[in-house]
């Protein structure tokens, strides 16, 4: 096919002219592989030609934006071993400094003469400057940038593309293909909310001739986003709540018992969590509930007191863990208390083999086991259980809605049970998870330390060195988390080795072990147990700990590269310590340069130990898809919406969703036609996950 055929919508972008196999791969980068998924690439904002300053007019502290001619291009190196690129741009008017900082790649970008159009905060070093702008370069002379009302739409950069790449890329998709996209939203909802249709909103996205056309144009393509997200939470919640379930009601026979081997209180926080639970496991319709609660909130055990009512009743019972140390863990833990009540456990990991693992699949089937712990082994072919009548996902975010549906297909609608340290608050949370009840443990087990955290850079260290060992000697414990686990071409980063070395060598008179993926499991376990009996003092770890490990003696850590981990991820780490009553460290050492936003982040960090608020903030970040699970969480993406800003266009969608569905459950009258087609299609992607 010559680049002068007809573009379809599911033309691969190499075809739009301009477009080699090179760019089409930056673009692929981005999520753009067809035509159609390019018009579907919204602008992150829009610059309007009628704001533009004047250098002269610019005053410290302004939001502003210039556009201006570029004078001198410079690099240099800086002190923690970055480099800066700086340039001096000009308008009729004055001279600007703009500066990037590790930004090498963009030297090759901007040349003598560009000219350049730069939006960011103004700010004083030896004269006005901006730092890090959001900035494009117009190449083409010609173009007449000075037209005022003008409305310049800018695309999330990617490395290999320029905003003008996609704009001119955009210009020709619009040309041979608007027109074409087929309506998803039926006119009565359109009309209830005064929202464009949907080709007009494509156009008014990329080519608005006013800001506020831009804006109606995205809450249409918003809305689209978070009612077909809101309508596939309402049908699953439909769904659930037909089927037969498992009513069993606790006797107390071994909760009771529980209640008297606990070396604590429940909470009331704990309490009432686990009336809504036994609520639910009574009633008929299975359960569906989640249990949010912050790090170190004492989700586990609610979840044992669940188990044990499921074994009451004769059933039994499965926690699934995202990996083999949290699994251990959960075994390790919670089979010494169910020993002393006659209860039988076992663990299944995919690292139990040969023998052990028939033995133990033969012990799942004929129901001799109660409980089982173990990790996605669970939901292997060949793990057929006697009767399962509670299932449980921990860290729920780890695991797609397939891996959850197998476990839960392991028994005959058995009550279902996940648990998330990610918290959000609960209005969100209503929305986010429809489908799922929701229970929140708010409050944490009195007598906890708190947690001190310190961004730390250069000669610092020595300091926390030596503090460290202060705390070593008092009998404590410490974690120094790494990203990596060995020292790789690609990324200037401090391997898990290289730091198991360095701590070694400073403290020579303790014991420092290092933990990661690639160790041995019973190498592993071996650790594990050393470092929870106060055998090593230091454990060196990557995230293989992030989740659920408890060791209340650690009252350190340490993590390098911090910069690498998202705050939710952090929050996890950070929640390793903290556990025990003592006041407990963590410390974040910053050993290059980082970006302005990701200081911000870290400063953020820094001063914010509310998991409800950190889980937040990382969604607005980073998006939904780091809370509600990565891969396969089986709901359409949410990429143009902001949980937060669009808010009332979510609950608008999220009403306009369980409404139809209340009304309609099989979506089948004629008016909803094209919310079926859209829903099919979207069923059809779910499928191909669960072969895939
Ligand atoms: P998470 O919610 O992160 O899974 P855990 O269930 O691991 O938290 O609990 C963290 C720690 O708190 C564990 O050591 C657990 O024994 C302890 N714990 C749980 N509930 C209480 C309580 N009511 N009082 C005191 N300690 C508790
Ligand atoms: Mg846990």
């Amino acid at each position: 096919m010559t680049k002068k055929a007809f573009l379809k919508l599911s033309s691969p972008v190499q075809y739009v002219k301009g477009i080699g196999p090179k760019r089409a791969l930056y673009f692929k980068k981005i999520g753009v592989e067809t035509v159609q998924d390019l018009l579907f690439l919204v602008p992150h904002r829009y610059v309007d030609y009628s704001t533009v300053k004047k250098i002269k007019d610019l005053k410290i502290n302004d939001q502003a934006t210039v556009i201006g001619r570029i004078q001198t291009v410079d690099v240099q190196r800086t002190r923690m071993r970055g480099s800066m690129i700086k340039l001096v741009i000009t308008d009729d008017t004055g001279a600007l400094m703009i500066r990037w900082f590790n930004r090498p790649d963009l030297k090759k970008r901007f040349q003598v003469g560009d000219i350049l159009i730069a939006s960011g905060k103004i700010t004083f070093f030896r004269g006005m400057q901006l730092v890090n702008p959001l900035y494009e370069k117009i190449e083409d002379e010609a173009e007449d940038f000075s037209v005022s009302g003008t409305i310049i739409p800018i695309y999330p950069l990617t490395e290999g593309l320029s905003v003008w790449d996609i704009r001119r890329t955009m210009k020709i998709a619009l040309d041979s293909c608007l027109g074409e996209i087929e309506e998803t939203l039926p006119s009565v909802i359109r009309e209830r909310h005064g929202l464009m249709n949907i080709n007009k909103a494509l156009k008014n996205i990329h080519l608005p001739e006013t800001l506020e056309q831009a804006s109606c144009a995205r809450t249409r393509l918003v809305y689209d986003e978070f009612f077909f997200f809101e309508l596939v939470l309402a049908r699953r919640k439909i769904n659930s709540r037909k089927q037969q379930g498992l009513a069993m009601r606790g006797t107390g026979m071994h909760t009771d018992k529980l209640m008297g081997l606990l070396p604590f209180q429940l909470t009331n926080g704990q309490k009432k969590v686990i009336q809504d639970i036994a609520d639910d496991m009574a009633r008929h319709q299975p359960m569906n509930r989640l249990l949010q609660g912050d790090v170190g909130s004492g989700k586990t055990v609610v979840a044992l007191y669940a188990m044990l009512i499921a074994i009451e009743n004769d059933y039994q019972a499965a926690l699934m863990a995202p990996t083999e140390i949290l699994a251990e863990q959960h075994y390790l833990v919670l089979d010494d208390l169910l020993r002393k009540m006659n209860i039988r456990s076992l663990l299944l990991t995919s690292s139990i083999k040969g023998k052990t693992r028939r033995e133990a699949q033969d012990r799942i089937l004929s129901g001799d086991v109660q409980i089982v712990f173990g990790t996605h082994a669970l939901i292997e072919e060949g793990v057929n259980f006697h009767s399962l009548g509670l299932a449980i996902v921990d860290e729920q975010h780890r695991f797609g809605v397939m891996q959850r549906a197998a476990l839960v297909n392991k028994g005959i609608n058995p009550d279902f049970l996940v648990l998330s340290a990610t918290p959000i608050p609960r209005t969100l949370a209503l929305t986010l998870y429809g489908d799922l009840d929701i229970s929140t443990l708010k409050e944490k087990p009195p007598s906890r330390g708190e947690v001190f955290t310190k961004i730390i850079q250069g000669k610092e260290k020595k300091k926390v060195f030596s503090f460290v060992r202060q705390e070593l000697e008092r009998g404590r414990q410490a974690f120094v988390i790494c990203p990596i686990i060995e020292k790789s071409e690609r990324l200037a980063l401090r391997s898990a080795k290289e730091v198991h070395h360095e701590i070694s060598t400073a403290f020579p008179d303790h014991t420092v072990g290092l933990i990661h993926g690639r160790i041995k499991n019973d190498e592993r376990m071996k650790l594990m147990n050393a470092f929870r009996a106060g055998e090593l003092h230091i454990l060196v770890a990557t995230t293989v700990i992030e989740v659920g490990v408890d060791v209340p003696n650690a009252t350190v850590m340490i993590i390098e590269h911090p910069e690498r981990f998202g705050l939710a991820q952090l929050h996890q780490l950070r929640g390793r310590i903290g556990r025990g009553s003592d006041k407990s460290f963590c410390y974040l050492f910053l050993s290059t340069y980082v970006a302005p936003e990701t200081f911000e982040r870290l400063t953020y960090f820094e001063n914010n130990t509310d998991g409800f608020l950190l889980a937040q903030k990382d969604m607005k970040l980073r998006g939904p898809g780091t809370i509600l699970g990565k891969r396969q969480h089986g709901l359409p993406d949410i990429v143009i919406g902001d949980l937060e800003d669009d808010r009332q266009t979510l609950d608008m969608a999220r009403d306009d969703a369980f409404g139809i569905v209340k009304e309609d459950p099989g979506i089948e009258k004629k008016e909803y036609g094209m919310i079926k087609k859209r829903l099919d299609t979207l069923t059809r992607r779910e499928q191909l996950l669960r072969i895939g």
